[in-house]
């Protein structure tokens, strides 16, 4: 062919390719470059002619560590392949170019220059670009979800392994890649895995294994599924999808709102109970205190009805601590400190364990108050000092600790009737014969006891619980057969107040002649109140309902105090009378009577803030001091 020919068919070759070419003269400058640079680079070939390839760099990167050794190569006169670099074009556009050039000689071998071509490669680079973005994202998603993501080909070698499955193996990524489930487990790998296997191999479904125990952490429930992995023929099994999820926590949560809703139903049924037994035992009591005063302080019947008020009073006690466990006894809470409480029942709690027992106090620094019934704390506390002791009948050691503390979400997430928050812990820690786990399972509930006869009630922690939950507040048991128990007794922070302001004293409990109206619709029960009342001097006028009650305010203005129960029947509860008498008599004092308050923020919370509360059941001395405390109370 001759020479011209030959070139022409170059040129035809240049004029196809998109790629452009170009040459450098002996001294490293371009001497050619085709025309289409233009079109891929914006810049004019003139432009580079008589440059060298420093000179005609890049804008930007022409520092770059790979342009230098591009640059390197070039004045070595060594070949260079592949080079990418970019270009901005004037339109903002970055172009993408791989570059090779080769250098060429003379028929004697004198260097003469460099001959090359570039292809632009933006399109591939934005694709390669995107494709690693996605990745990164796939990348993120698996080791985000809360599973173990492993792909096994059709040889059950691991080609995937997301972070979680890494960590669950407990062996690098690399070690894991390329291995067989069953080199991986070793001696814990069983037939079972094998089975699933067979079965995925056998069909084109999803199959899930419902909870089986780790080969790894045996003590851990897991949930996997499997899915073979089809390609895009629709029939060819490219490998294997597995995925498990460690389901050992939402099981313990399910439980634990089992056995929450349980201890819930309980306590409706010992509520309603102990609120009918608490009107029963008003009148049994409030009887008693009358015969009592009727009789002469000799009269030999006296000791026999002394027996039976403290039988009347051990009933009401047990009955206040089976409210306590339903949730529904009248609390007064307070900002109460409780390492002044702790301080302060610390004599009383060494006399109650006896000399075998050592006591060791831990009261935090700046301890925050809690808010709660500080008489209730007290009765908790000493429940359980009183259980501690039952338990350690060799001796042992009682650790009472205080604690600022805060429950986050996760611990919430894992007990159900949590609300995270910061929370005052009162830490009671024994070295007696612990409980096993069915033992610990019903600890809370009434009556469960496992101490003999007339020894237990069975209503101790069932308080400690009850107080606990309807102080907004939470309480957990930590314990093992010759381990010890631990109770942690959770009250929430009391953010209003630094200190607990104390009650007023009350003044002598007669009548200073005030007229009082009762709402009671328990017959037995008004009456009783009635007679409690008129003795104490007072003037007396009964309703057994809202429409009795309002007919007596609206006819007797001379009304000082109304003495109210807070359910009442037909449509009219006490608040709603308290509502009405104020507008019918202004300045009338109110105090309310209940058997039956529930938590606080319910109903005590449609009484008021400054609503007064005598609990049923209750004695003349304490209505008597009721009355004087309201009846002196200004606004
Ligand atoms: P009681 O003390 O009347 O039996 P509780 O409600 O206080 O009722 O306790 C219920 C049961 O929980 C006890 O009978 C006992 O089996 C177990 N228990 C409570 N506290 C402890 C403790 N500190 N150590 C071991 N077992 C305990
Ligand atoms: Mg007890």
């Amino acid at each position: 062919m001759p020479r011209s020919e030959s070139v022409k068919r170059l040129q035809d070759f240049a004029d196809a390719a998109s790629d452009y070419f170009w040459e450098m003269d002996e001294n490293l400058r371009y001497s050619y470059i085709s025309d289409r640079v233009e079109e891929i680079t914006g810049i004019p070939p003139e432009w580079f002619i008589g440059k060298t390839r420093q000179e005609a760099g890049p804008d930007s990167g022409s520092e770059s560590v790979a342009w230098q050794q591009n640059i390197d190569l070039i004045s070595r006169h060594l070949p260079f392949r592949n080079f990418e670099h970019t270009r901005t074009r004037k339109d903002g556009c970055t172009v993408h170019i791989s570059v090779s050039g080769t250098p060429f000689y003379d028929d004697n071998g004198v260097f003469k220059g460099y001959r090359g071509a570039c292809t632009e490669i933006t399109e591939l680079k934005n694709r390669e670009a995107e494709l690693s973005e996605k990745t990164a994202l796939l990348q993120t998603i698996l080791d985000t979800v809360p599973a173990l993501v492993s792909v096994l080909d059709n040889d059950r070698r691991i080609v995937f392994a997301n972070k979680r499955a890494v960590e669950h193996y407990q062996i690098p990524l690399e070690d894991i890649i390329g291995k067989t489930i069953k080199e991986l487990l070793g001696d814990k790998y069983t037939t079972v895995i094998d089975s699933f296997f067979d079965e995925l191999k056998a069909t084109n479904r999803t199959i899930s294994v419902p909870t089986f125990k780790s080969h790894i952490y045996p003590e851990r429930t897991l949930w996997s599924l499997g899915s073979p992995i089809i390609g895009d023929d629709g029939t060819t099994k490219l490998g294997i999808l597995r995925i498990t999820m460690d389901t050992t926590d939402l099981q313990n949560a399910e439980e634990q709102l089992r056995q929450a809703q349980k201890m819930e139903v309980i306590g409706q049924l010992t509520g309603g109970v102990a609120h009918d037994f608490n009107n029963l035992l008003s009148i049994i009591i409030g009887n008693l205190d009358f015969v009592s005063e009727m009789l002469p302080a000799e009269n030999p019947a006296q000791p026999i009805v002394e027996a039976a008020r403290a039988a009347a009073l051990s009933g009401a006690e047990l009955n206040r601590q089976l409210l306590a466990y339903s949730r529904q006894q009248s609390l007064s809470p307070d900002a109460t400190n409780l390492n002044d409480t702790v301080s302060q029942m610390r004599d009383m709690l060494c006399r109650t364990l006896g000399e075998t027992n050592e006591i060791e106090v831990t009261l935090a620094d700046r301890l925050w108050m809690a808010d709660a019934d500080r008489a209730q704390v007290e009765s908790a506390l000493l429940n359980l000092a009183v259980n501690a002791r039952d338990a350690m009948p060799e001796g042992g050691r009682l650790a009472i600790t205080t604690v600022n503390t805060s429950l986050d979400q996760d611990y919430a997430m894992q007990h159900a009737e949590v609300i995270p928050g910061d929370y005052v812990a009162l830490i009671v820690q024994d070295t007696g014969t612990g409980m096993t786990p069915e033992e610990q399972a019903r600890a809370f509930e009434p009556f469960f006891t496992t101490k003999e006869q007339g020894k237990g009630t069975g209503l101790g922690l069932s308080m400690v619980y009850g107080f606990a939950k309807q102080s907004g507040g939470h309480v957990t048991i930590e314990s093992a057969p010759d381990k010890g128990t631990t109770v942690s007794l959770y009250l929430p922070r009391n953010r209003r107040a630094r200190t607990s302001v104390r009650k007023k004293i009350p003044e002598p409990p007669r009548s200073g002649g005030e007229k009082v109206l009762i709402v009671e619709d328990d017959p037995s029960l008004r009456v009783l109140y009635v007679s409690m009342a008129k003795d104490l001097g007072y003037a007396v006028l009964e309703a057994e309902d809202g429409h009795a009650a309002l007919a007596h305010l609206s006819a007797d203005s001379e009304i000082d105090l109304l003495l109210t129960d807070v359910t009442l029947p037909k449509g009219m509860s006490g608040p709603d009378i308290a509502a009405e008498a104020m507008v019918r008599i202004p300045g009338i004092r109110v105090l309310y009577m209940s058997g039956y308050s529930r938590a606080p923020g319910t109903e005590n919370a449609t009484l008021g803030e400054t609503a007064m509360l005598l609990a049923k059941p209750f004695r003349k001395k304490a209505l008597a001091d009721k009355l004087r405390e309201v009846l002196r109370s200004t606004d």
